[in-house]
């Protein structure tokens, strides 16, 4: 089977829907101005532990979601706000869970979405960055030639270069690895945090300790 065609585990989970009104409160809120700002609604949002210790990093819109379902609470807001009907809600850009969540050590899920982060959206031949629907996922080597779905084997791809590729290893298409994939760790993670919010003032203090 060609690389192009992902196995079910891969596919990119469906995106929360933000739409309806929430049970307790009746928000109707984040629909309404959610379309209006497309851009701040993908902002990253840095997530805390109850302990504080940062654990992932999501969308803003995620982190509204997050909020109103009173599973987080924002301890970092932007000075830009998302508008209700009701109120206006300053734009978080750190949120802490309110109940402790283990967070396994080492693994991290084999999913489209988590390699594509350990890539951090470059295509592994080419070295280009592109937006996560330009990128497909590659088999370095082959499925066609006993290549598995894993984190060694698996590295984000520009369609460019996956066609260029087609069932061959880099070596027979003349491409070569950016550098060699791995399993996404706990390092890994707070590598892309500190990547990912070098820029954000507020996220320094729970990355840079
Ligand atoms: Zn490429």
């Amino acid at each position: 089977m060609d690389s192009r065609h992902k196995p079910n585990m891969l596919r990119p989970r469906p995106k929360i829907s933000v739409a309806g009104s929430h049970p307790l409160t009746g928000a109707s809120a984040l629909p309404e101005c959610a379309p209006r700002r497309p851009s701040l609604m993908q902002a990253p949002v840095l997530v805390l532990n109850a302990t504080f210790e940062p654990i992932n990093v999501t969308a803003v819109r995620r982190a509204l979601v997050l909020m109103l379902k009173g599973v987080a609470q924002a301890e970092e807001t932007q000075a830009s706000q998302v508008h209700s009907t009701s109120k206006a809600v300053p734009v978080p850009s750190v949120i802490r869970l309110l109940s402790y969540r283990h967070i396994p050590q080492q693994s991290r899920a084999l999913s489209r979405k988590n390699i594509l982060l350990r890539d951090r959206n470059i295509c592994q031949f080419c070295g280009r960055t592109f937006s996560t629907s330009e990128l497909t996922l590659d088999h370095v080597l082959p499925r066609s030639r006993g290549g598995r779905s894993s984190w060694e084997n698996l590295v984000a791809c520009c369609y460019e270069c996956n066609n260029r590729k087609g069932d061959r290893t880099p070596e027979e298409a003349g491409l070569q690895l950016a550098r060699r994939p791995r399993p996404f760790t706990l390092h890994t993670s707070r590598q892309l945090m500190r990547l990912i919010g070098h820029k954000d003032e507020k996220w320094r203090k729970y990355l840079f300790y």
